[in-house]
């Protein structure tokens, strides 16, 4: 089904219509039926709840359309899948979007008694077509800029230049409309497995939660507790304080440290300040942490086979910084000098990309035949498995989406992989930062997930792209993870 654009009013039509390569028809308040298909719904809007100004745009997360129903009825409630999609598009395009619950009348709400009863229930804002005109299977996007706000409703002094700003603001909307039409269509999503927690993140996470629980907030946390945007906003909403050295964490406070890992120097820094440690730190980084000071112990110089600016690699290399030197890749072994390459081992960063620190590890077994090294390399298998995960989906993708932060070392490496495969990857914090210009075409798209993504962030994902057409989902792979670690005695002891 073609995607089409909708204006009930004729002024919205005007502010559209030049400007939009997808076709857009003027509705009125309702075209008698409603939609099917991808539809997007243009026009203006009426603000319900403070912290919104006229300009703003709102993209419906749901429609309540009240029609005729009592006072406190809900009336028909349409879900907007692809709302989430079209709100980032607007946002990189600079605009102030809100997403969230929007609410048709069959009559013009300008009271601010009406305005409150209505945000009351949840709705952002208000229209009087939208609810008829969205269709049932939830890929209707609605956008709404703002003209009317509580603190600046219709019958007042300069409406005519909101209403006309509103309408230009309204005409800069259609690059990311063109976008959302061209991302339009019916796709097959293929999931990688495995995906998303590892177990040394499930148990960072469940670290901080459970020290919220038995000790009360606040909660200091060094550094981010795991990789993970939404997972440190998530902890830091309910009362955890994340910082960036010890020195911002008040005296005697209990303070978690990651789960990358910390120096030696930073567990003194915390003893000097007479902080609470919990530890959190994975204990497969933590194994290598141990790697390395046994070999310091023997006056054994350790290659540290990493990225240098890495937090796990810093707080290895803070173990025994006179014994450590970190290679980045095979390059670098090519050119690395020892003090006595008789007394040599190596190590390895946890979350790196299977093939490259293999072929490292092989460069400095060459040129040092005296090299030692761990049973098995240190890459972590959650790692390995989200690794060989990706690379089966890649290659019957058209684009692979991997779902994790810019600073997780895992997700990016991820990303890395699949385009090795030579397929486009792309990695993105959520379903707002991924680009609608990336889906047009993308008819099987791959989904993975980083070892510090939540994996709800991937169901997020599918409910979004279902908004823009019917989508199969194929879960690809049958690997489980059975892994589970313990959790630090302060948090798990009675
Ligand atoms: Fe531990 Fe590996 Fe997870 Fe890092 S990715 S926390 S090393 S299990």
């Amino acid at each position: 089904m073609s995607p089409i654009v909708y204006t009930p009013l004729y002024a919205e039509w005007l502010a559209l219509r030049d400007k939009l390569t997808t076709p857009v028809i003027r509705t009125g308040r309702s075209r008698g039926k409603p939609t099917q298909g991808p539809t997007l719904i243009a026009g203006v809007a009426g603000a319900l709840v403070d912290g919104i100004a006229p300009g703003d745009v709102i993209v419906a997360s749901e429609i309540r359309h009240l029609g005729r129903t009592a006072p406190g009825e809900v009336g028909r409630v349409v879900e907007c899948s692809g709302a989430e999609l079209v709100a980032g598009e607007l946002r990189r395009l600079g605009m102030a979007v809100h997403v969230g619950p929007l609410v048709t009348t069959d009559h013009i709400v300008d009271s601010v008694a009406e305005r409150a009863a209505l945000a009351a229930a949840g709705a952002i804002a208000v229209d009087t077509e939208s609810g008829l005109l969205v269709g049932e299977d939830g890929q209707s996007v609605v956008v709404r800029v703002v003209v009317d706000t509580p603190g600046r409703p219709l019958r007042r002094v300069g409406m005519p230049v909101r209403g006309a700003r509103g309408l230009m603001q309204l005409r800069r909307t259609a690059p990311a409309i063109d976008a959302w039409a061209a991302a339009t269509g019916e796709r097959e999503v293929l999931l990688a497995t495995p995906r998303s927690f590892c177990a040394g993140v499930e148990r960072a996470i469940d670290t901080v939660e459970r020290a919220l629980e038995r000790f009360g907030a606040p909660v200091y946390v060094r550094r981010q507790i795991v990789h993970n945007r939404h997972v440190v906003n998530d902890l830091e909403g309910r009362g955890a304080v994340f910082v960036e050295e010890l020195d911002a964490v008040p005296e005697g406070s209990l303070v978690v440290l990651a789960a990358h890992g910390v120096a030696p120097a930073v567990r003194q820094q915390a003893d000097e300040r007479h902080l609470k440690v919990i530890d959190a730190t994975c204990p497969l980084v933590a194994k290598v942490h141990h790697e390395v000071r046994r070999y310091a112990a023997r006056d054994t110089t350790v290659v540290l086979i990493g990225h240098p600016d890495h937090e796990e690699v810093i707080g290895t290399v803070g173990e025994a910084p006179e014994h450590v030197i970190v290679v980045a890749n095979p390059a670098e072994a090519e050119t690395v000098q020892l003090p006595d390459p008789t007394r040599v081992g190596y190590a390895m960063q946890t979350t790196l990309a299977v093939e490259e620190p293999a072929e490292t590890a092989a460069v400095l077994r060459r040129r040092f035949p005296a090299l030692t090294g761990p049973r098995r390399d240190d890459i972590c298998y959650a790692t390995s498995n989200r690794q060989a995960g990706v690379r089966a989906i890649a290659a019957q993708s058209d684009l692979v989406i991997v779902l994790g932060s810019q600073n997780s070392s895992n997700s990016k490496r991820l990303a890395e992989v699949a385009e090795a495969a030579g397929t486009r990857a792309v990695l993105v914090d959520d379903a707002g930062e991924l680009e609608l210009d990336l889906l047009a075409g993308a008819e099987r798209i791959g989904i993975t997930a980083g070892a510090s993504a939540p994996p709800e962030l991937v169901d997020h994902l599918i409910r979004c792209l279902s908004g823009l057409g019917p989508v199969s989902v194929t879960e690809n792979g049958t690997l489980t993870e059975d892994v589970r670690f313990a959790l630090p005695k302060e948090v798990s002891q009675p």
